[in-house]
């Protein structure tokens, strides 16, 4: 006789695997976001605003594994907030202006590619760089948004912020207006990679390092004046002869010999050792005491040529040297030994020639000792200009990289300050295009006063906070040692330097009247342009003041750097109305390398112009990796693609965008969640592991959470949600699990709150297989088998609503195409906090849960109680094969909720959770939590006894207080009930259940005259 009318079973909502998404569903649900992000922005009631200032990823390519991560960290957070009930402000922004871009846009770049038929570079006017640059930034977004919405960003359908839009442009401009009102900007010299070929500064990306190059490398003596007064020099190296007659020399080693003239000061290295030695000639020379010599340390080019130093006459500290004095190759000044870091020993002599003009460390070693910066080298590579002396003038006009090399060698020698050159070869840059070599050299920019702003930064940071704590120090420290900021750039494709310059001295001359003008302009007719298109004198007529009229002026391409552009990206919001009411953002989330990027220039801007920072917390996130730890590169063939991943194509919303191709061995059955979940169980991580098997477990954990889901939507088709749920609650393992729950729903407030997405998948693993998944388990035979309405199984209902509201909710940021998919199949409309008259997404219900609120010390117990009976049953029952292979054949029965034919004779008065007096140990609910035959609880000595006893003990165990005997229920003397398929021991020896017969409480139900009421199961699905 079949008694599957008379269960409850449960009737399944949604099905067991996602099923296949059309274009039309992903479009359904981007509108969904759509709206529901526009309907909580304009929700009249008061909401307290959580800003997600987005830092702008660049529009200079396709999307990438970088940017899943990232966006998906924002959207969950921003999700989460707005469930909290926070109107949530998150404006996607992009970066279009900066060297990656224009290089794009210029076709010798893609020479290899389809454009090989365009012009080249040199011959494309930079406006057609420029127009061609904005269509390819314009390009990237579209697909990169594609992608965002793909992914289910709530807010990328929503209008966007970008760096090249006119109102960005125009602010920026103000912004450097105020800037310069201020005093906080100013020009200087800074050495950059100078190539007289082209007659312009190349990016480190426009270098081509070529390892064949030449260079001839000089050992250069420079006259010792005189040392330190507190240095504890060696007599021997005291005893200098004086101003007149330096007895010794400095032993300087350069590749550059052309540099020489524009010498400031030589370095040592602070922990190094120096020795006092001999040349042939007789000169004493210093140089570090570890140098081998002539043609073995210097670039090890050449032989000795013949030069052989003496034997060393003194050792000593680099101490002895720092602060000397020695006579300048080329003029009588008198320069300074210097300490720093960038002295090693293991190339050259240890002492290493400084000029500022022509190296990056030379030029923060001047910055930080305020040596002279003097450029003698023309814009053409020639000696040349106001900074070179009359006593050079026979190096006038001569290129320095070939003739002006030889003849500063000839000037030396001349001197009889070269003590010996070698021939070396050596990596050096290459002007990409020309294929000629580049130099270093010094040229006017502007730059922002960082040293002026850098204790107001700091003291501004004290009130940002930084997320995760270990980070804590990072961003102090980069603020701290940022040496300057040069905001100019000599590129084409950016926002113009809205400066004039005298024609004849080149200084600049500032109109602030000009530059808010030309804001105006530029926000009226929706183009920069015509800063680069007009002249000097057009500029000045149009939009300058009067003072500015009568000069001769002229102008220069300087375009701002991409970080002045994007560090005002803050300001922009403010004014769109994207922060919150303190005019900052809630939160910015971006990876590590923004300590020193945008996080930094955002603070330095923001604190000159407000004078406070323009966010209240950072989160920082790392660079993903592959599985074996490696970085993503195109070399190495490891970059993942992000869509290659996820099943069918991107939504039809852009014809354009071209099918994607799988070629992943993994495809995320559960699409843009699989994706999301592997994302924000990344989280924060220092190095984010990304590869086929970690996506794989990803895909596992949704399918996990999708597949319990269902079944609590399955369990409460039927429970009465018109009443209130809570005074339901009766049975003791369902309110022990509330408890739980009510933990779990803590946790994952405080994850969210710390921005650690990670934690919040690891805490709905966790419950997954700690609590719920046991509970699910322990209450099935309540449910299916207890009579529709009885407490107990309305009890259990009542739990597991509970919890499908909790998991949803806790999942609903992180997993949001799932959640929605749950939400819409609900039995009721919602868990009833979604305003009324919004639209119906489960990211407006509210994160409220009165019915987990009861926090009473019993209830708290009574969770702690369940755990422990969940470990305990798992714990008896993990050593028992025959257990294990009978769990798992009940797992293969449809309808039997895994209990088996055990008996558990528990022993001690310590188990937390007694049973009721007279409770039938086979029908009590120990026995139905524990899933077994029957619990017995026996005295500590009557166990032992039992324990000693010759029966079938399957397993015992000692867990803490409570021991566990298991015992097989004999079959002669149990019968598996054909209803419940529970085997149960019959009550009494006389008894004669046969194998067909009901046990005692399905036979109790049964007489209740409730099996007429389950006839509506009948339909019931199969599970
Ligand atoms: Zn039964």
């Amino acid at each position: 006789m079949s008694y599957r009318a008379s269960l409850n079973l449960p009737k399944f909502a949604i099905p067991v695997r996602r099923p296949a998404r059309s274009p039309e569903h992903a479009e359904r649900l981007r509108r969904l976001w759509a709206e529901a992000y526009a309907w909580q922005l304009r929700d009249g009631r008061p909401r307290q605003v959580f800003s997600l200032h987005d830092g702008p990823p660049y529009a200079n390519g396709k999307p990438h594994v970088g940017h899943a991560l990232n966006k998906v960290l924002k959207d969950s957070v921003s999700r989460y907030q707005l469930l909290r009930g926070r109107q949530v402000r998150f404006r996607l922004g992009w970066d279009c202006h900066g060297l990656p871009i224009e290089l794009k846009a210029k076709p010798t770049q893609s020479a290899a590619g389809s454009d090989s038929a365009e012009p080249a570079a040199d011959c494309s006017p930079a406006n057609q760089i420029r127009q061609r640059a904005r269509a390819f930034a314009d390009q990237c977004i579209a697909e990169q948004r594609l992608a965002f919405q793909h992914w289910g960003v709530l807010s990328a359908s929503a209008e966007h912020y970008e760096t090249k839009s006119p109102g960005y442009v125009a602010r920026q401009l103000l912004a450097f207006d105020r800037l310069h009102s201020l005093g906080l900007v100013y020009r200087s010299f800074l050495p950059v990679h100078w190539s007289d070929s082209s007659a312009t500064a190349l990016a480190e990306a426009e270098l081509v390092y070529r390892d064949d190059h030449r260079s001839d490398s000089a050992f250069v003596l420079m006259p010792l004046i005189r040392l330190s007064a507190d240095a504890s020099a060696p007599e021997a190296l005291r005893d200098s002869g004086g101003e007149q007659q330096p007895r010794h020399h400095l032993l300087v080693w350069t590749t550059t010999p052309w540099t020489l003239p524009a010498n400031a000061a030589v370095a040592v290295g602070p922990g190094m050792r120096y020795s006092l030695r001999r040349l042939p000639d007789g000169r004493t020379v210093v140089v570090a005491a570890s140098w081998p010599g002539f043609g073995g340390g210097g670039g090890g080019g050449g032989g000795g040529g013949g030069v052989e130093l003496g034997e060393p006459l003194a050792e000593f500290p680099a101490d002895a040297l720092i602060g000397a004095t020695y006579r300048h190759p080329f003029s009588n000044a008198e320069c300074p030994v210097l300490p720093s870091d960038h002295v090693t020993e293991d190339k050259g002599t240890g002492l290493v020639h400084v000029a500022p003009a022509h190296g990056r460390e030379d030029f923060q070693l001047g910055i930080k000792f305020k040596l002279p910066l003097v450029s003698m080298v023309t814009e053409a590579g020639r000696f040349g200009g106001p900074g070179l002396s009359e006593s050079l003038e026979e190096l006038n006009g001569r290129h320095c990289l070939t003739e002006g090399s030889g003849a500063v060698l000839d000037l030396l020698r001349r001197r009889s300050l070269l003590a010996h050159t070698e021939a070396l070869v050596h990596s050096y840059p290459y002007d990409w295009r020309t294929g000629r070599p580049v130099m270093l050299r010094a040229s006017s920019q502007w730059f922002l006063d960082t040293a002026g702003l850098r204790d107001r930064a700091l003291t501004a940071l004290d009130t940002v906070r930084i997320l995760p704590d270990r980070e804590a120090g990072a961003m102090r420290a980069f603020v701290a040692a940022r040496p300057y900021w040069c905001i100019s750039r000599q590129r084409v494709h950016g926002v113009p330097i809205p400066v004039l310059y005298d024609e004849s001295t080149g200084d600049p001359v500032y109109d602030s009247q000009l530059t808010r003008r030309f804001a105006e302009h530029v926000a009226e007719t929706g183009s920069a342009d015509s800063w680069f298109e007009l002249s000097a004198d057009q500029l000045a007529e149009k939009f300058g003041s009067s003072e500015l009229r009568h000069r001769r002026l002229k102008k220069s391409g300087d375009i701002f750097d991409i970080w002045m552009d994007s560090g005002l990206s803050w300001a922009v919001a403010g004014e769109a109305g994207d922060l919150d009411a303190d005019g900052q953002a809630s939160l910015c989330v971006e990876g590590q390398d923004q300590f020193r990027g945008w996080f930094s220039s955002s603070l330095l801007l923001s604190v000159a112009l407000t004078g406070r920072p323009p966010y209240k917390s950072l989160a920082v996130h790392g660079f993903t990796v592959d599985e074996t730890g490696r970085k993503m590169s195109k070399s190495v063939g490891n970059v993942v693609d992000p869509e290659q991943y996820l099943p069918g194509h991107l939504p039809h919303c852009l014809p354009q965008y071209p099918p994607v191709q799988p070629t992943a061995q993994v495809i995320l059955r559960h699409g843009p969640d699989g994706l999301r979940y592997w994302a924000a169980s990344a989280g924060l991580a220092v190095r984010p592991e990304i590869g086929d098997r970690l996506l794989a477990a990803a895909d596992g954990h949704v399918k996990r959470l999708r597949s319990h889901l269902r079944f609590l939507l399955g369990c409460v088709s039927d429970l009465p949600l018109s009443e209130t749920v809570r005074t339901a609650i009766c049975h003791p393992a369902d309110a022990g699990y509330l408890a739980l729950l009510a933990d779990f729903v803590r946790s994952i407030e405080a994850a969210f709150d710390a921005c650690d997405t990670g934690a919040v998948c690891r805490q709905l693993e966790q419950l997954l297989s700690q609590a719920a998944g046991p509970y699910l388990a322990a209450v099935k035979h309540r449910l299916y088998c207890f009579p529709a309405d009885s407490p107990d199984r309305r009890s259990a209902q009542a739990a597991l609503w509970q919890s499908l509201r909790a998991i949803t909710m806790a999942t609903a940021p992180v997993l949001p195409h799932l959640a929605e998919e749950v939400y819409a199949a609900l039995p009721v409309d919602g868990f009833g906090g979604r305003p009324a008259e919004s639209p119906t997404s489960v990211c407006l219900e509210a994160w409220q849960f009165p019915d987990l609120s009861d926090s009473s010390d019993s209830r708290t117990l009574l969770g702690r109680q369940l755990l422990a009976l969940f470990r305990l049953r798992s714990a008896a029952f993990a050593g028992s094969d025959e257990f294990a292979q009978a769990a798992s054949a009940a797992a293969r029965l449809s309808l039997a909720p895994l209990s088996a034919g055990w008996e558990l004779l528990l022993a001690n008065d310590a188990l937390p959770w007694r049973p009721e007096a007279k409770e039938d140990p086979r029908f009590g609910r120990l026995a139905e939590t524990l899933r077994c035959s029957s619990v017995r609880v026996v005295r500590a000595t009557e166990f032992e006894s039992l324990r000693a006893a010759d029966r079938r003990v399957l397993t015992d165990c000692d867990l803490g207080d409570v021991g566990v005997l298991v015992e097989e229920v004999r079959p002669d003397v149990s019968s598996d009930c054909p209803r419940c398929r529970r085997r149960v021991a019959k009550a009494s020896a006389g008894d004669t259940c046969g194998d067909d017969e009901l046990c005692q409480q399905c036979a109790d139900f049964l007489l209740d005259g409730w099996a007429s009421d389950a006839e509506s199961s009948e339909t019931a699905t199969r599970r």
